[in-house]
């Protein structure tokens, strides 16, 4: 597998201006995959420049030209799947059978959607008085800056660069930097597949430094942020140099509420594919279980043992059900999570430290961690990101949704039942930008994506992420209309 390794600005990849790099890690073996070219404030510019120089062509565009590129950027992700899919795993540790299986045909079909949504985003004509016509035309804004996380590097290319570009926009984008590489072949696929210079531009690079000049930037008119509320708050602050507009996928707290009539296999099932999946490092994972008393107890034999039975291994081994976390740092964060858990008093049911195989001893792995706690814990209340759910008890809907509403985040939710009517109201009072009812951390390109409260602002995918990358311009245009003099003379 060749890897790109160097910034991508204005079609080429290039060292960074002070020749400076850094390296990525493997998180199964902590061994340096590659260095990586380390982006600053001088490339940080010439990215800046070249996405402005590139910007008007592309939106001159016909707009289904511009779709057509990402469609065949769609097949040329599917034409390399397994090569992406590998270094995926490789750089996140995501295990392959979910790379293989979510994380490249997710970003696949998520360029295919805005390659259609392309040409079918249109203005409007409003009504307005008689003589007049008034239409209102929905512009790209220009240059965008985007920053994302490295909890899914690669689908995430789709998600923030699909509408931007299918809208008009052109990128300065920046991966987190323990996972560059799978953002910078995307960047490769984008050229070979004729996206012209300048449209794309990726910088590995820290986040305090080529992230914050990115922010505070003055030719950037809007910043695109997924990550964590602490540093969504900075983007804010960067933001008014200019008062680009901003966009923020923040963290999460999901709450996962079982009911008593629920179907508890499917239930166990789900829910456990709700927190594990991904290491549970996914801003949507229902981290937060919620029991209905009558079933807890069955509910949690259940789900305690199917959380002892994933398989942890190599992410490369097709096998594997579950991988390291994506860095050491973060292992190192949420084991420091599970002795807060038991500070508070929490009851470890499964878990709660790093696995004893010797053949895993140098990755970077939690076990499977499952804790019975008290809603106002902090570990019910912070963002632990990894494979670690809390666990606590209701006895009616009330207090479940008081519950549910009891964090400052309101990203993504569930809840398990049959009955219909409770099924609604239970989804209609949840505070959160997304609930799944008797599923979990379901995801389409047409459905929005985002949240409420410290869970940040926008949506991303579908008609809404088009209409947050354009500017509206409204037209007047005097027809047949007599106009009565303002100041008849
Ligand atoms: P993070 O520390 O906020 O980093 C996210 C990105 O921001 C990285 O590229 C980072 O660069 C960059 N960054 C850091 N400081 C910056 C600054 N001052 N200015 C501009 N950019 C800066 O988050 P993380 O720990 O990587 O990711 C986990 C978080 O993301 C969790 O809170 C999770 O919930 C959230 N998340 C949210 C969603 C959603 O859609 N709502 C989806 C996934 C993840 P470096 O890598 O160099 O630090
Ligand atoms: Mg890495």
């Amino acid at each position: 597998m060749k890897l790109q390794t160097k910034l991508f600005i204005g079609g080429e990849f290039v060292d960074a201006a002070d020749g400076a790099t850094f390296p990525t890690y493997n998180p199964f073996d902590g061994s340096v995959i590659a260095q990586v070219a380390e982006a600053k404030a001088a490339d940080v510019d010439k990215a800046v420049a070249a996405a402005k120089k590139a910007f008007p062509a592309w939106r001159d565009m016909p707009a289904m030209a511009r779709g057509r590129l990402l469609l065949k950027l769609a097949d040329a992700i599917e034409a390399n799947a397994e090569e992406l899919a590998q270094l995926e795993s490789l750089d996140t540790g995501h295990p392959l059978r979910d790379s293989r299986g979510l994380d490249v045909p997710r970003t696949a079909v998520t360029f295919r959607y805005f390659g259609g949504m392309a040409d079918k985003h249109q203005g409007s004509v409003v009504p307005v008085e008689a003589g007049f016509l008034n239409y209102v035309l929905r512009e790209p804004l220009g240059v965008v800056g985007q920053v994302v996380p490295w909890n899914f590097p690669l689908m995430f290319t789709s998600w923030k660069m699909g509408p931007a570009l299918a809208a008009g926009n052109t990128i300065v984008l920046k991966p987190a930097e323990i996972t560059p590489l799978s953002s910078l072949r995307i960047a490769e696929l984008m050229a070979e597949v004729g996206i012209p210079a300048g449209v794309v531009n990726i910088l590995p690079g820290h986040g305090s430094i080529a992230g914050q000049h990115l922010a505070e930037h003055p030719d950037v008119a809007k910043i695109a942020f997924t990550g964590s509320t602490a540093v969504g708050r900075k983007i804010v602050q960067a933001s008014a140099s200019n008062l680009k507009r901003v966009q923020l996928e923040l963290g999460g707290k999901g709450a996962n509420i079982v009911f008593s009539d629920a179907n508890l296999k499917a239930a166990i099932n789900g829910s456990a594919f709700a927190i594990f999946h991904n290491q549970g490092q996914a801003c949507i994972a229902g981290s937060r279980l919620m029991l209905h008393k009558n079933i807890a107890d069955e509910f949690l034999e259940g789900f305690v043992k199917l959380a002892k039975s994933i398989k942890l291994g190599n992410p490369l081994d097709p096998k594997t059900e579950m991988g390291p976390l994506t860095s050491k740092l973060h292992q190192q964060r949420v084991l420091n999570y599970c002795q807060i858990a038991q500070q508070e008093g929490g009851k470890i049911l499964t878990g709660g430290k790093a696995p004893d195989a010797p053949e895993l001893a140098k990755g970077f792995f939690v076990e499977p961690t499952i804790v019975m706690a008290q809603p106002q814990d902090r570990i019910c209340q912070e963002e632990v990101f990894g494979p670690f759910v809390s666990v606590n008890t209701f006895e009616s809907d009330e207090e479940a949704i008081a519950i549910a509403n009891s964090t400052e985040y309101g990203l993504g939710g569930g809840l398990w039942t049959t009955n219909l009517q409770r099924a609604h109201r239970v989804a209609g009072s949840m505070k959160a930008g997304m609930v799944w009812i008797n599923c979990y951390k379901r995801v389409n390109p047409g459905s929005p994506f985002g949240g409420v409260g410290s869970s940040g602002y926008g949506r991303e995918m579908g008609f809404e992420a088009m209409h947050d990358y354009t500017d509206a311009k409204s037209v007047w245009v005097n027809v047949d209309a007599q106009i009565p003099p303002h100041y008849p003379r």
